[in-house]
């Protein structure tokens, strides 16, 4: 039997599944969520872990082989391990299970979700000078995140990746610091483009770092060299050091360097609305469908598949008349 595969209507197939387990956030990241979250949906709102389970469950069987667990701040919803678990035990149907985090909670709880079957963690760093890391995430926590990397580390949790959100003016100036932070600690870490996607609608293109600067920053103290690109969606350029230290490097550059030919993402908010694209205007409401009386698999499998054949062909960041989504990253899930 041919393998299931969910494919939209340009023909991109959609492998890759992002979850968000809650809207709340510790953090105020002043990209993201700077005056704190607005009203929060009601509990009864959110999809239980039970749901969680049971649309993953679905997606896989619809050929979905990566989940990443995010938010808001995923280590905010209570005993994340449960979650965890039941999604680990779509294996090896799910190849892949993963956590984006910013690492507050690591520290003493890492061990635990290694335990509960996650495969690997993203988390988020976006300075090493403290004062900095204050100024861009409201908190004045970076002993205690790196903390966190470390706990990550020697729970097995590797190979760990660093997300970095380079903004001009704030820690542009950082970007080869952090491929050495890289090469010490051997991480991938992953310098992402400012988006549109910010709470305090404060975003100005003449903020974004693009990818070929910060690839230019490092390239001044660090030769590297391109990594192949990976089966499937791939939406970072990667490259190693090209004089062989350990650690890797990945741009992500969506806003001047699109890469939506080849998305293979959805999302599912805490809400359980299903969103196409990060950027998408729209939102499908999967909490309705598997909520209604009566409900069937065989219904919600037809949902989705319809959902999936509206998901868009681009995103309009650059087009003159582009409208930023009513809802942040922190809603829909980074
Ligand atoms: N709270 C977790 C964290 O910070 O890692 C997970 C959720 S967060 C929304 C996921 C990722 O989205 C983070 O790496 C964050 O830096 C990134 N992000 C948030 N707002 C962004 C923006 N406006 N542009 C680019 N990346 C953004
Ligand atoms: Fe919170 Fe993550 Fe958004 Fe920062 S990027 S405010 S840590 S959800």
């Amino acid at each position: 039997m041919t393998p299931a595969v969910l494919k939209d209507s340009y023909g991109r197939a959609i492998r890759d599944l992002r979850v968000s387990l809650t809207d709340r956030c510790n953090f105020r990241c002043f990209y993201c969520l700077p005056h704190g979250e607005p009203p929060i949906a009601p509990k009864e709102q959110m999809l239980s872990y039970e749901e969680i389970e049971y649309v993953s469950d679905i997606f896989v069987s619809l050929g979905i082989e990566k989940i990443r667990l995010t938010g808001g701040e995923p280590m905010m919803r209570r005993d994340i391990e449960t979650i965890i678990g039941k999604l680990a035990a779509l294996k090896p149907r799910l190849h892949d299970l993963a956590l984006t985090t910013n690492g507050y909670f690591l520290p003493g709880r890492a061990a635990a979700l290694k335990e509960a079957g996650l495969d690997r963690i993203t988390i988020s760093l976006d300075s090493l000078r403290p004062e900095t890391f204050r100024r861009m995430t409201g908190v004045d926590v970076l002993a205690r995140v790196l903390e966190g990397i470390a706990a990550a580390r020697d729970a097995g949790l590797a190979p760990i990746k660093i997300n970095a959100v380079i903004v001009r003016g704030h820690n542009d100036a950082e970007v080869a610091d952090f491929a050495r932070f890289a090469r010490e600690h051997a991480v991938s870490m992953r310098f992402i483009e400012f988006m549109p996607l910010d709470s305090g609608h404060e975003w100005s293109r003449d903020d974004v770092v693009s990818g070929r600067e910060i690839r230019a920053a490092i390239e001044e103290r660090f030769a590297l060299a391109p990594l192949p690109v990976r089966r499937g969606a791939e939406t970072s350029a990667r490259y190693r050091f090209a004089d062989g230290a350990p650690g890797e490097i990945g741009i992500i550059a969506p806003v001047t360097e699109a890469f939506c030919g080849a998305c293979s993402r959805i999302r599912l908010t805490a809400d359980g609305q299903i969103r196409t694209c990060l950027f998408s205007t729209v939102e499908h409401s999967l909490r309705d469908v598997i909520r209604r009386s009566g409900a069937t698999r065989s219904e919600t499998v037809e949902y989705i598949e319809s959902v999936v054949l509206k998901k868009e062909p681009r995103h309009y960041i650059n087009d003159p008349d582009f409208l930023q989504p009513a809802r942040t990253m922190s809603f829909i899930g980074g």
